[in-house]
């Protein structure tokens, strides 16, 4: 990939005169409908789903087609001003946060299905199409679009693609990562690149395996070429209620030790359900420390005896109450409790913060007490509604923003989680990302020669560091440092045969 054509990026005065710069330019060249300048517009686009976080960009791009991409992303190149892609917004780690001196360049006029090519179980999308419209369209054909973010009605493929973002149904079906298997991409460079297609594992690196989860900071998706996945036969959806998250906990682990792997294992404590019941009324067990939403599918025949699996876990493990939804109606009153459970918080606690991290699933109960010690350490209430299946918690951290302090101690809190999360063996994120939000956390998991190897990376597709820059890395590198201890120069860079860059 070249960096020709590409201008250092400017501070202070400078840099408000690039973008004014950018602005003349692609006002000229793409029209007033798709470029924002007003201040009032651009307020809209101050920040994503973590609301915590704003800034006010300097520009909002509307793209209709790649070439817009690409005229804006080369504008920001030879002017050396930084660039933000922007699906739908629904990120929660501050992923699309513009830069005050940059351009947001937004994928919502980008929503066209291109192609559907049920034999192959393939489709080829436009990254603004919202992840539940690919699954309606190919429903009628036996398919359906399988990652299935709670956000799913709302949020982009080429967001699900940035954040490799994964669902309830991800246990058995796998992360976007498993559902891609093209990508059309502007380079920060501002060229077209094709990666992959429709045939897996082509021959090479594995460009596709790094796009996926780089968060926008390696340019941005114009085009998305995916996985259908055919519909099951049969699907059972169960619900169980434990007196504890230790026995629901051991329940999830006898289910897959037993080598059932359902589509979906979801669990909720007793605060959550609480919050759950205020807001939908899902009549959830009573008296529930704990539920878990178990669903199987597949071919009928296996279905059957996998159901039998779980019940029989779930009993031996101290469910009190097992009910096996009757019909997609029953079942969608079971999926309502979970679904709802984000917003549902709203319900018991005025502000709150989603937590989202992994830990191996046995030691789930574990973390779960050590997660309910330090909540109740610092006088802040936890609530946990997770993907047991995987373990990977979303804890949501209540506090009420119009008490002196009490914001900084569920900051705490939910830090603190983090860090129990590496120390029992787990990450610092699942599937939302690391974005603005965790980019201090990652030298907690990574040494710094290994943040300094992945921003080689980064450093390969946006030498000038202008693609979403300030996110994933605590610090960023300029791409002429060398990585590590090596002092002077490379011996090859010496001898004019390779330039670091
Ligand atoms: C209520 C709620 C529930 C959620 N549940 C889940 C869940 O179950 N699982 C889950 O994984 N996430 C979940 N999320 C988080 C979020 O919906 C996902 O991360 C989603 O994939 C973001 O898509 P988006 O279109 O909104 O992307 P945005 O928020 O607009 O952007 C996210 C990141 O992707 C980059 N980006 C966007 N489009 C492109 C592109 N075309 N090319 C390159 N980079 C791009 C942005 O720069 C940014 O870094 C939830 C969010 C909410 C609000």
């Amino acid at each position: 990939m070249t960096s020709t054509d590409t201008a250092a990026v400017p501070t202070g005065r400078a840099a408000a005169d690039a973008l004014g710069r950018v602005t003349a330019e692609l006002s000229g060249a793409l029209g007033a409908e798709q470029v924002i300048t007003d201040r009032q517009r651009l307020r809209t686009y101050e920040c994503d789903g973590l609301a915590q976080y704003k800034v006010v960009p300097g520009l909002v791009v509307l793209a209709r087609d790649a070439d817009d991409v690409a005229a804006a992303v080369g504008a920001c190149a030879r002017h050396g001003v930084p660039f933000v892609a922007r699906g739908s917004g629904t990120g929660l780690s501050g992923g699309a946060l513009p830069q005050a001196e940059g351009v947001l360049i937004v994928m919502s006029q980008m929503r066209q299905i291109r192609e559907i090519d049920a034999a192959n179980q393939r489709a080829v999308v436009d990254p603004g199409v919202i992840n539940l419209a690919l699954t309606r369209e190919t429903t009628p054909d036996g398919y359906y679009f399988a990652p299935d973010p709670s956000s799913q009605s709302v949020c982009s493929i080429g967001g699900n693609v940035a954040e490799n973002s994964g669902g309830a149904h991800c246990l058995k079906y796998g992360f976007t990562t498993n559902h891609v298997t093209g990508l059309d991409l502007v380079t920060p460079a501002g060229e077209h690149v094709e990666i992959g297609g429709k045939a897996p594992d082509p021959p090479g690196y594995d460009l596709l395996g790094a796009l996926v989860g780089s968060e926008g900071t390696l340019g941005i998706v114009t085009e998305v070429t995916v996985r259908l996945t055919r519909l099951p036969q049969e699907v059972q959806t169960v619900l169980a209620g434990f007196r504890s998250t230790d026995d629901a906990g051991a329940a999830t682990s006898a289910i897959i030790a037993a080598g059932v792997i359902p589509a979906a294992i979801e669990m909720m404590d007793a605060l959550s359900i609480e919050a759950a019941e205020k807001a939908v009324a899902c009549g959830y067990p009573a008296g529930a420390g704990a539920v878990l939403v178990v669903e199987v599918d597949g071919a009928a025949a296996d279905v059957a005896g996998e159901l039998a699996e779980v019940l029989r876990h779930c009993e031996a493990n101290g469910a009190f109450e097992t009910r096996i939804a009757a019909d997609d109606v029953e079942r969608a009153l079971i999926w309502k409790g979970r679904k709802s459970a984000f917003a549902a918080v709203g319900r018991i606690s005025p502000d709150y913060i989603v937590q989202d991290g992994v830990i191996p699933r046995t030691a789930l109960p574990q973390v779960l007490r050590q997660i309910a010690d330090l909540a109740a350490e610092r006088g802040v209430r936890v609530a946990n509604v997770f993907h047991a299946g995987d373990g990977n918690l979303h804890p949501l951290v209540l506090f009420d923003d119009a008490e002196e302090g009490a914001a900084e101690r569920a900051e705490e809190v939910a830090g603190g989680i983090l860090e129990l999360c590496i120390a029992n063996g787990g990450s610092i994120t699942g599937e939302h990302g690391v974005g603005s939000d965790k980019a201090r956390y990652m030298p907690k998991m990574f040494t710094e020669e290994d943040l300094d190897t992945m921003q080689a990376v980064r450093c390969a597709f946006d030498p000038d560091n202008i693609s979403n820059p300030g996110k994933v890395f605590p610090t960023p590198r300029l791409c002429g440092e060398r990585p590590g201890r090596r002092q002077g120069a490379h011996p090859l860079q010496e001898a004019g045969l390779a330039e670091v860059f």
